[in-house]
């Protein structure tokens, strides 16, 4: 994952991503990359800075520093005379958000659309793909996370485990080449984790290409091929799940995983 491999499969790259808040240095360079098909589970204390660097790869954050490579199109930011960073085109920008699929923490469904209308509304109005056929694949993508009986109803009419469901068929219609998941599981109930895991899981098999933010260790180390320690903004350690987990070599990610021993 680190080392430089055959840039045909690579499906994402980050390279030295910093990012500060005012004073407080959040990411002080962060790189990796993920070939195609990779999981890549990121884990670290809360305030390390996972949600940042999920933000800086879509830009919802724009990092002070730093490239994200998608594929051939390379994401760059810049400083305004103002001292604030903007994205080098919002054309480009919006062509690279669109290969990168983001599920939050907390789902972030429209409330005032149905369920089939927050599938459809990124493919039409992003993807300028006409309305009947991005619903019969968004009701395709409902029915592979189990919810095409729930197309017509609003997110509050589901649980949080079904609407962060919901979530993950809105961040697929739109074919992204990454999934980007930030903690999906940690605002939901525990009944209703498993669900939202084995969704997760399928994807995993399948071949998708994921970013992982979790708390979910066990988890982490059964879907995810590499694994990355982040502390203090900074990747502290990373490696196989079995090396991280098994065998941590930095004191800290020795002390992060002790509560689980
Ligand atoms: P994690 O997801 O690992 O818990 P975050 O990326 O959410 O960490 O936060 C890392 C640090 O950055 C925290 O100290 C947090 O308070 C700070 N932070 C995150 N977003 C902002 C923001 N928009 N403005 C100011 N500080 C922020
Ligand atoms: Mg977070």
């Amino acid at each position: 994952m680190t080392v430089p491999t055959d840039s045909a499969t690579c499906a994402i790259q980050v390279h030295n991503i910093h990012k500060s808040f005012g004073d407080l240095p959040v990411l002080k360079g962060i790189s990796f990359q993920a070939q195609q098909g990779d999981v890549l589970s990121i884990i670290g204390a809360s305030g390390s800075g996972k949600s940042t660097l999920l933000r800086c790869i879509n830009h919802l954050v724009v990092p002070d520093q730093g490239e994200i490579h998608i594929g051939q199109d390379v994401l760059r930011s810049h400083a305004k005379r103002d001292g604030t960073m903007v994205s080098s085109d919002p054309k480009r920008l919006e062509k690279v958000r669109a290969r990168l699929g983001m599920v939050f923490q907390n789902f972030n469904l429209w409330s005032h659309r149905t369920v089939l209308q927050n599938v459809i509304e990124g493919p039409i109005q992003v993807k300028k793909i006409a309305k009947a056929q991005a619903s019969e694949y968004a009701l395709h993508l409902l029915d592979k996370v189990g919810l095409a009986h729930k197309a017509t109803a609003y997110p509050s009419e589901l649980s949080g485990g079904q609407q962060q469901r919901v979530a993950i068929a809105r961040a697929l219609a739109m074919d992204p080449e990454v999934m980007l998941f930030d903690e999906p599981t940690s605002a939901l109930d525990p009944e209703m984790v498993g669900e939202v895991l084995r969704v997760i899981r399928q994807l995993a098999e399948e071949g998708r290409t994921m970013i992982l933010v979790t708390h979910e260790m066990q988890f982490a180390r059964e879907v995810s091929n590499h694994a990355i320690f982040m502390h203090n903004g900074l990747c502290e350690e990373a490696g196989t799940p079995a090396a991280l987990f098994d065998h941590p070599q930095s004191t800290r990610l020795q002390q992060f995983l002790q509560p689980l021993a």
